[in-house]
């Protein structure tokens, strides 16, 4: 996982990335009630999830999938 881009940021904080950004630089997973939240910088991205680990490989599989376009 070292060379990771995820991160655990607060919302806040990522959804100003996202603005200033467009771009798959960031991808990040938080917890809210009994699920997670998935969500990526390029704004276009986001979904919820069962488990954080599941957030990790759908966020890896995003910027998979960007980065091919
Ligand atoms: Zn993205």
């Amino acid at each position: 996982m070292s060379d990771s881009v995820l991160y655990d940021l607060p919302g806040e904080f990522v959804s100003s990335m996202a603005e200033s950004s467009g771009y798959c630089d960031a991808q990040a997973v938080l917890p809210k009630d009994d699920h997670y939240i998935a969500f990526c910088t390029c704004g276009r991205w986001h979904t919820t999830v069962p488990t954080r680990d599941e957030g990790l490989a759908l966020a890896r599989a995003h910027t998979v999938e960007t980065d091919s376009n």
